[in-house]
Order: structure tokens, then sequence, then C-alpha cells
């Protein structure tokens, strides 16, 4: 069985090759370790690989385990959905959220994040293929929320995400990256500098379409234990 630390080192191999082809400067793409539904032995033996940002989708099991890694130095992202009646705990718990596609949310977040704490680091989910049953916000109602969003103290509005239907080889995967793109390219935010976009089967072609962040789960970590 390969371990985390070698699936670790090819997803770094992966990325510095796809930075490579890209023209961009190598190690430059954060690489955000998707922990959720692993147990706390995983993201120990990652971070003693050495990496240090991981990505939380369930809070109750996010809280859980950050309890217990309490002593190591890591950046924790939540990536999952965002309930209202979670915002409390998810404002003083993380470093970065990625998930925020409307202002109530973004509001909530901003009035409970801790006042010691700097501003929590935010990325607004889009939808970039317009479905209407998935969450994130329309391209069309972006620069709306964006232009609110920026304007709350207590966050930092950092860029996009998006989490596109899976499937397709690179030229098609690259679209609905290159229109995240091109989607903060319009907003001209010179604060917004984070494309989180790219996951275990699709991050070469994120990163030819300049995501700044990728969030790989499976490829470090293997298949993911069914959730209880
Ligand atoms: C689970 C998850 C990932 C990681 O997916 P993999 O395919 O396992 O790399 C990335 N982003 C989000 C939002 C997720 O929920």
């Amino acid at each position: 069985m390969t371990s985390i630390a070698e699936r670790l080192q090819l997803v770094k191999q992966r990325l510095l090759c796809a930075e490579a082809s890209a023209g961009r400067t190598p190690g430059s793409v954060t690489l955000v370790a998707v922990s959720k539904t692993q147990p706390t032995s995983c993201i120990r033996e990652a971070w003693d690989a050495g990496q240090r940002h991981f990505g939380e989708s369930y809070l109750q099991e996010a809280l859980a385990k950050q309890a217990e890694l309490a002593g190591l130095d890591l950046i924790w992202h939540f990536i999952g959905p965002i309930q209202s009646n979670k915002t409390r705990l998810i404002a003083g718990h993380f470093e970065w959220v990625h998930g925020v596609d409307r202002l109530k949310i973004a509001e909530r977040l901003n009035e409970q994040r801790p006042e010691n704490l700097p501003p929590l680091n935010v990325c607004l989910q889009v939808n970039i293929s317009d479905e209407a049953s998935k969450s994130g916000v329309s391209l069309a109602e972006l620069p709306a929320l964006a232009e609110q969003v920026v304007r709350l103290p207590g966050l930092k509005l950092r860029g996009l995400m998006a989490i596109p239907e899976p499937g397709g080889g690179m030229d098609r995967q690259r679209i609905p990256f290159r229109r995240l793109r091109l989607a903060l390219e319009a907003l001209h935010a010179p604060g917004m500098d984070t494309l989180s976009m790219g996951m275990s089967d699709d991050l070469e072609a994120a990163v030819m379409e300049g995501a700044t962040l990728v969030r790989i789960g499976s490829a470090i970590f293997g298949a993911r234990p069914v959730r209880m």
C-alpha cells in the first residue's frame, strides 16, 4: 500500500508539472489537503510530511479533529456548504471559508468573526455551470455580491471558488475553470488574488487556467471512508 507521504509527494509532482506546462512559478499553487471523513491519524501523517493547509466539509467532524490536533500549526479551510446556524463556529475556528454564496452568510460570518482574530479569508462560490440545483452565486449576481462582501471588515474577500461537474478530458475540464478565471478578472478587484479550483481528477486543467489554490482529497488520502 502507498503511504500518505508518498501520495502527497505524487500530488506535489503533478502540481510542479502543471505549473511548468502553464509557465507558472514552481510551488506557486497552494495545496489544500481535503481531509473530510479521514481520521485524525491521516492528518497527522500528512502534517509529518510537511502539509499545513487542510480542508474540511462537515463542521462537527472538523471541530473534533481540531481539538485533537490542537498543538499542531495547521491552517484550516472550511470547504463545505454553509448553513446559517453554523456560521458562528465556522467564523471562530477556520482561517478560510470557500463556499460563501449569499450576503446573509457573509454578514453573519463578519459579525461573528472573533475580534482577536485577523479577518476571515473568504472565497465566493460561483455556479459556473448555471444549473438551478447547485449551490454557488450565478455569474450574473456575482459582481453585486462581491461589492457587498468586500465592505465587511471582519472578512477578507480573497477570490472565487467553484466545483465543476466531474468528468471529461483536459480540454473540457478547462472550460469552467476558464470561466471562473475570467469572472475574477472582470471584477477588477486587486485584493482578490485567489482562484480556488481543482480537485484530484482535474488539478492539471485548473492550474492551466490559473488556479492559485487546489483542494485535493482522494489523491492524497485514498478513497474516502463512508460517512457515519
Ligand atoms: C471533497 C472535496 C474536494 C476533494 O475532492 P477529491 O476529488 O477527493 O480531491 C474538493 N473540494 C470540495 C469542495 C470537496 O467537497
